[in-house]
């Protein structure tokens, strides 16, 4: 039998994609942006994210020179933003350090913010042919079905022996190719919910098919019960109907991004603002759910319309006046899109 690398080739070279758009004009620039966008997201949301991120900051030096509230703006609706500030940071590194090239090794990128293991390799490998070894999720996917190998692979043993095994199958030719194949295997065929075994080269020998096993493979994450937060968020409008946000800090949850006033009573805030005493209605909002990785947070949102004659900015540094019509490029949290979308 011919080895998994050559029947999975055979099958790239007939049904791979070669169209996406990181994968016209390469350079390793578009490459590593596309590999961060598609961490935790797919092709298919982060196909327009990317052609616009890429018309806004064509090249790395445009890129490292942006204000990070424009990087966090074109990256608003695409989530965990902790992506685009390391894209950010990462840009400035390599302007400043190595002169506006990327380092094409695996050690060097990896010592890059935001690049981990798999997707150092995957920038060698798409972009050197040079052997490296990648484990996304999508390869995981394939590797554990195939192989039947259970268990979460979250798990420090049950990831060890993915990467021994990916390790092993990875050819010594067609590096490039043999990346994108395997991701293109599972996220076209070897999909999370509805497999599509029927057209995969592996049904004889994978264990997931020959046992009907598709569905428990890869293992769940343990369950574990999420804390629950709460919070109160309160939407100030003025009479030009703008809203107030402020930015968070630059790390910790939303970091760098901005959102309406939370955490504070609204006396509190209102006396800080100098905006006391100026409240002409105040309505309490359906409460909705924002769940992160670690918990669940319960938000209230309390709309506050302010008296009219509050257009003017106010005087405290980290906060503006926004609305969606006025085109400010700012990062927004999500439930300031959610809030939004309710009030307009
Ligand atoms: S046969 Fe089905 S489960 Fe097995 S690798 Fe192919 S698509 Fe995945």
């Amino acid at each position: 039998m011919t080895s998994f690398a050559d029947r999975l080739l055979d099958w790239f070279d007939q049904h791979g994609r070669k169209h996406l758009p990181w994968q016209q004009d390469m350079s390793v620039y578009r490459v590593w942006i596309s590999e961060i966008m598609l961490q935790q997201t797919q092709v298919n949301t982060v196909i327009p994210y990317f052609e616009n991120f890429l018309r806004t900051f064509p090249t790395l030096v445009s890129l490292a020179e942006a204000d990070q509230d424009v990087v966090l703006h074109h990256w608003t609706g695409l989530g965990y933003y902790a992506r685009a500030r390391n894209l950010h940071k990462t840009a400035r590194v390599v302007v400043e350090q190595y002169n506006g090239e990327f380092p094409l090794t695996a050690t060097e990128l990896e010592a890059l913010p935001g690049i981990g293991r798999s997707t150092a390799a995957a920038i060698v490998a798409i972009c050197t042919n040079q052997r490296a070894t990648i484990l996304d999720g999508n390869v995981k996917r394939v590797l554990a079905r195939h192989f039947g190998i259970f268990g979460w692979p979250g798990d420090t043993s049950v990831a060890k022996t993915m990467w021994q095994q990916a390790e092993a199958l990875t050819p010594e030719t067609r590096v490039a190719d043999y990346t994108q194949a395997i991701m293109d295997l599972g996220a076209t065929l070897c999909t999370r919910s509805s497999p599509r075994c029927e057209a995969c080269p592996f049904t004889p020998e994978c264990v997931a098919f020959n046992t009907n096993q598709q569905a428990a493979l890869p293992g769940r994450k343990p369950k574990k019960d999420m804390p629950v937060r709460t919070t109160t968020m309160f939407i100030l409008e003025n009479d030009a109907g703008e809203y107030l946000l402020q930015q968070r800090p630059p790390s910790g949850i939303w970091g760098g991004l901005w959102g309406f006033p939370q955490d504070e009573p609204l006396e509190e805030l209102l006396t800080r603002l100098q905006l006391r005493g100026l409240i002409s209605q105040q309505e309490e909002l359906a409460s909705f759910r924002n769940t992160f990785t670690h918990f669940h947070l319960d938000i209230t949102p309390v709309h506050v319309r302010l008296s009219p004659g509050i257009g003017e900015p106010v005087p405290v540094n980290g906060t503006c006046w926004y609305s969606s019509r006025s085109k400010t490029e700012i990062g927004l949290t999500r439930p300031v899109t959610r809030i939004l979308g309710m009030l307009e």
